[in-house]
């Protein structure tokens, strides 16, 4: 098999990745909480881990991809309460709606979803948590307090290999109960909270309580891929204190190795900041299609830039990235058509080969997907007859997940506007490009070809739009290269 490289967070290097049991590859990805809608930003790390998985199957592994959804937790059962109504039902009824919403989202930008087994949730692994939390008690590395049980993190020796945070100094003694800190609190953690009676929480022999945040991820990646697995993917923000936690919790208890692997991607941030629900800075899937922007634009997006860089996101660069979608699916769409068979002549041959390879080492080597796609252009701008063309971007797309083996010629949709002008396009518009190409229709029946003229200008630019004037209405085309 060829060579594969990762960026290992566990080393801060890029190693050559070789799986425990190869062809195996068993991998775990922190999933959602599911109390509001994804954002663009969760998105882009749910895509570094499928981007993750189809490489590897592409290079032959067979790859167990689990993700959890958490469904019980502070913020989830704040939002409950807020709701109103018998707490439980509450909590029932939100999760239910986000993991569906969550689903659809997901399989709008073609990540595939996962059987019912690799998707555990919190709720079902109530007992499991507090059998594990009762092993590491007496294992001597937890300890109980006022009703919830805290791990002690100057009984595990390697805590903070991770994070770099065993430098700092470790506040022995303290703790928080708190699911998220950071790096200056680094303190004994809460692996079982305790409730008051007429809170959300189950009985335990801690009395009553609920799992801690940190806990039900060691629980459940362990239940499904073992004690020792390959990877484990999530956003930079997770490594500290989560999966710093997670380490603890878990090497605590088996005494073995947990992770081999931890990849950790990158945030989209907006104007330089974190793009999050708290910062109320985010924007969902629905906010992109309102704007006749298509979700695999944003997949498209996402794939021009490292994992490992963070990406400031615009509603300019995925303008370009829809532009550029469709640059792509026509030339494609063309290769396909061609029926002119040339056979591939032996440097031709060598050629597709080179190209294949040149794709496969930039996947491999860390997910490098923007010189990835840099190599599907090479692709469709190249000699190579159009069959082989196709065959090799529709190969590519394997990794790149596009659905580009699905492209269809457009439908042209007919919109037809307040006026009674007809515009007829091939591509979604938004209702900002509809009142533009609205507003120059107003000018031009009226004679002004000078200003219609400048407005169209002005629509090919701020829309990547070509439009033509035709007796039945207005023809829209996308810009080509
Ligand atoms: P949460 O539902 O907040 O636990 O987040 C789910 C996943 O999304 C985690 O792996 C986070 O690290 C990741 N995430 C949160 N915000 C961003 C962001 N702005 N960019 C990329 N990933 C993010
Ligand atoms: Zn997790």
């Amino acid at each position: 098999m060829a060579d594969i490289f990762l960026t290992n967070s566990l080393t801060r290097k890029k190693e050559k990745f070789v799986p425990l049991n190869p062809p195996k590859v068993s991998m775990y990805t922190c999933g959602p909480t599911v109390y509001g809608r994804m954002h663009i930003g969760n998105l882009r790390t749910f895509l570094l881990s499928d981007i993750l998985v189809r490489m590897l199957r592409l290079n032959g592994y067979e790859v167990r991809s689990v993700q959890n959804i958490t469904d019980l937790d502070d913020k989830i059962i704040k939002k409950a309460k807020e709701r109103g109504g018998p707490a439980e039902k509450t909590i029932e009824k939100i999760t239910h709606e986000f993991t569906e919403r969550f689903l659809q989202d997901v399989q709008k930008i073609n990540i595939p979803l996962r059987r019912e087994e690799d998707q555990p949730k919190v709720t079902d692994f109530i007992d499991q948590i507090k059998k594990y939390v009762g092993e590491l008690v007496q294992k001597g590395l937890a300890y109980e307090k006022d009703g919830s049980v805290y791990f002690n993190i100057l009984k595990f020796p390697k805590y903070g290999r991770l994070s770099g945070v065993k430098e700092r100094e470790l506040k022995s003694g303290t703790r928080t109960l708190s699911d998220e800190y950071t790096k200056n609190n680094v303190q004994d953690f809460a692996l079982w909270k305790a409730t008051a009676e007429d809170d959300i929480g189950f009985d335990s022999p801690w009395g009553r309580g609920r799992p801690g945040w940190h806990i039900e991820c060691s629980v459940m990646s362990q239940a499904t891929l073992g004690d020792t697995f390959d990877i484990h993917v999530g956003g930079v923000d997770l490594l500290f204190p989560h999966h710093e936690n997670e380490i603890a919790q878990s090497e605590g208890k088996t005494g073995k190795e947990f992770v081999r692997f931890f990849v950790h991607g990158e945030h989209i941030l907006v104007d330089g900041k974190k793009m999050s629900k708290s910062l109320n800075n985010f924007y969902t899937l629905d906010n992109l299609e309102e704007k006749g922007l298509d979700p695999l634009a944003l997949r498209y997006l996402y794939l021009t830039a490292h994992y490992r860089d963070p990406l400031n996101f615009t509603w300019e660069a995925l303008g370009a990235a829809q532009r550029a979608m469709e640059r792509l699916t026509s030339q494609l769409l063309s290769a396909k058509d061609d029926k002119s068979r040339s056979s591939l002549s032996p440097e031709k041959q060598k050629k597709v080969d080179e190209l294949r390879n040149k794709f496969m080492s930039a996947v491999n080597d860390d997910l490098n997907t923007s010189k990835a796609l840099a190599v599907v252009w090479k692709v469709l701008k190249s000699n190579i007859p159009s069959r082989d063309k196709y065959d090799l971007v529709i190969y590519f797309d394997e990794v790149l997940g596009l659905g580009l083996s699905e492209i269809r010629p457009k439908k042209i949709k007919v919109i037809p506007t307040k006026s009674g002008h007809k515009i007829f396009t091939p591509v979604p518009l938004s209702t900002a490009t509809i009142s533009r190409i609205e507003a120059r229709e107003a000018v031009r029946s009226k004679g002004d070809f000078e200003q219609a003229d400048k407005l169209r200008l002005e629509i090919n630019d701020k829309d990547g739009i070509q439009i033509k004037d035709t007796v039945g209405g207005t023809v829209i085309e996308p810009i080509k290269d």
